[in-house]
Formats: structure tokens, C-alpha cells, sequence
């Protein structure tokens, strides 16, 4: 490994169920590294925007398989979700370490470093993109490159799933707009219309007859369009 690639900014290491998406209900190990640009209004994990702690990846490396250990499980077992923050701000690191963990990757991004993406998704199993909508954002509209993001995934052939936050302030005219490009680029791709978990000051969800009625209108759009809600919250847990 290069000197860049012999550190990793981490957030925290758990062990949980998956709380969104194809995944959802399944235990998974996360991995949520620090460090993101994006600023968006309904953000959950505010503390990851900044680093706070920098390991050595041995170091990072023992903690999952500690964590692992402790539940008798072995690192095929589990899906490895590698989480944020944004990872791909930490590429290098990625690609160096990914290829030499051995079980299945589940990586979420926000969608806004296609290149570093391209250089990650090798080993990666599953990509969750987040499609932002760039109202939703206090900084870092100018960042959004979803399509970009998504081309990639589609063009690597990796299995992807798009989640599409959505408010009561998010309108029919956007999400039409977003589906209809997810469309053009990845027909029939997995997308979740997912109603925001209200934190702090943030937005407040769509009701469910607005989600009922979205469904209803954009059934006609070659997606597996889905709504789910976040579980991890319901459960009370990471
Ligand atoms: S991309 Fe994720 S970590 Fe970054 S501000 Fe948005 S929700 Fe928070």
C-alpha cells in the first residue's frame, strides 16, 4: 500500500440490521467512514462530516474481525456495508484494502465522484446511490453528478439500487423528473422512495397518501419503484 493508503478517517465500526433498501432486514458489518462535502438538510449523521478519527487500516481491520469474532461469525458471513459520510472521498483507500477483505461489499455513496467510483466499483457487490434532489442540500449542489454515478454502476455491471429521499416539500414534478432520468440510464433498475426520518430541525415526511399517490402515478416507468421507509429507526437501533 502507498502512504496514503496505510490510514482510513473512520466515524464507527458496528455491527446491525440493514436499515434500507435490497438489503433491508439483513445483518450487516458497517463500516461509516468520516468526511463528507455535502451538507443535506435532513442529514442523520452530522458528526461524519468531519473526520474525527484517523486509524491505521491494520488497526480498522482488527476492530471488524473483532467485532465479527465476538458474534462467531466469519467475514463471508456478513455483508460489509461501507458507509458515510461520503466514502468515496477516501478512493485510495478503498481500492487498496477492498480487494483484500474477502466477503461481499455493499457501498453507499451520494453520487458525487463518478471517477472515484469507477476505480472502486471492481469490488464492490452492491452500490447504493442516493439521487439528491438539489434543493435538499445546504451545500454542495454544485457536487451532485447522479447521473454520472449511476452510468457507471449501470456500465460496470454491479448490482444498484437508487434511494430518493423524499419530504413533504419534495413535489410530483421532481420526482418525475429524477425517474425519468434513473430511467433513461438504468431501465428497470431498483429505486426506493424513501420518506424522511425527521432529525433535529430537519424536514418532515411526506404523508402517506402522497406516497400512495406517487406510486400510483409513476407505476408507469420501466423501475422497481418502491417506497421504504428507514427501518433502523423504527427498531431503534444504528
Ligand atoms: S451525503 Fe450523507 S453524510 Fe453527507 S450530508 Fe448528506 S446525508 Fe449527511
Amino acid at each position: 500500500m502507498t502512504p496514503e493508503t496505510t490510514t482510513v478517517a473512520i466515524d464507527e465500526t458496528f455491527l446491525s440490521l440493514q436499515g434500507e433498501g435490497l438489503e433491508v432486514g439483513r445483518p450487516q458489518l458497517f463500516l461509516r467512514l468520516g468526511g463528507c462535502p455535502l451538507r443535506c438538510t435532513y442529514c442523520d449523521t452530522p458528526r461524519s462530516w468531519t473526520p474525527m478519527e484517523t486509524s491505521s487500516i491494520s488497526e480498522m481491520e482488527a476492530e471488524l474481525d473483532r467485532l465479527l469474532a465476538d458474534a462467531g461469525l466469519r467475514r463471508e458471513d456478513l455483508m460489509l456495508s461501507v458507509t458515510g459520510g461520503e466514502p468515496l472521498q477516501q478512493a485510495d483507500f478503498l481500492c487498496a484494502w477492498l480487494p483484500t477483505w474477502g466477503g461481499q461489499v455493499l457501498l453507499e455513496t451520494a453520487g458525487i465522484l463518478p471517477d472515484e467510483l469507477e476505480r472502486v466499483l471492481p469490488f464492490v457487490d452492491l452500490l447504493s446511490l442516493d439521487w439528491k434532489l438539489v434543493k435538499d442540500l445546504r451545500r454542495g449542489g454544485e457536487l451532485l453528478q447522479s447521473e454520472r454515478c449511476l452510468m457507471a454502476a449501470r456500465d460496470s455491471g454491479v448490482a444498484v439500487q437508487v434511494k430518493l429521499v423524499v419530504t413533504e416539500t419534495t413535489t410530483a414534478v421532481e420526482l418525475e423528473h429524477a425517474l425519468q432520468r434513473i430511467e433513461h440510464i438504468a431501465p428497470q433498475c431498483s429505486v426506493y422512495l424513501q420518506p424522511v426520518t425527521p432529525f433535529g430541525a430537519g424536514p418532515k415526511p411526506p404523508n402517506g397518501q402522497q406516497l400512495v399517490d406517487w406510486s400510483v402515478a409513476f407505476a408507469r416507468f420501466d423501475l422497481d419503484l418502491r417506497v421504504l421507509t428507514q427501518m433502523h429507526p423504527v427498531l431503534g437501533i444504528r
